[in-house]
């Protein structure tokens, strides 16, 4: 059965004073019945100097037989202003309950202009979570992209921003 991507990710948005921390989760079990590859979610962030918008794309493996987990993510700019802004991709696992199976690791940066793309990639099979196939499809796959230099502090009202939208969750929208 394959799944479409609007029922497999969620994304959850912190916005911080030094930028924003965009939090995708996949359900790995979803994953692994998903048949079209990469799967691709945009998302624009709600940036009160320079809003960016991005396209992230994955493609996802697990070896049933050894629990051996690869992923592979593209991350692109797509909007039309002209600065640069600071963007990071790392990638966790987390159980059940939340915990942290892998820590999260930083799989590519650069300061990125519009059209451009990074890309990283993460290869595991030696967690021992992983290993147990059927106990880790119950886990989370969550890939953060953290994008800075985007507004600073001086630059706007703090205080009427944040107290507006620090528990804003949205879901990105074609
Ligand atoms: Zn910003």
């Amino acid at each position: 059965m394959a799944a479409n991507p609007e029922q497999i990710v969620k994304i959850d948005v912190d916005d911080t004073s030094n930028g924003h921390n965009i939090h995708y989760s996949f359900n790995m079990r979803s994953l692994a019945m998903t048949e079209s590859w990469p799967l691709i979610q945009d998302y624009t962030t709600n940036c009160p100097v320079l809003p960016t918008s991005w396209t992230l794309a994955i493609t996802y493996k697990q070896i049933p037989e050894t629990g051996e987990v690869s992923c592979f993510v593209t991350l692109t700019r797509i909007d039309l202003a002209s600065a640069s802004v600071e963007a990071t991709v790392s990638i966790s696992i987390l159980d059940k309950e939340k915990h942290f199976v892998r820590y999260p690791r930083p799989i590519c940066s650069s300061q990125m202009l519009t059209t451009e793309t990074i890309q990283g990639t993460f290869e595991d099979s030696r967690d021992p979570g992983l290993k147990n196939y059927v106990l880790s499809l119950e886990f989370i796959l969550r890939i953060t992209v953290l994008i800075r230099s985007c507004h600073l502090t001086e630059n706007f009202d703090r205080q009427k921003y944040f107290s507006s939208n620090v528990k804003d969750k949205r879901r990105s929208k074609k």
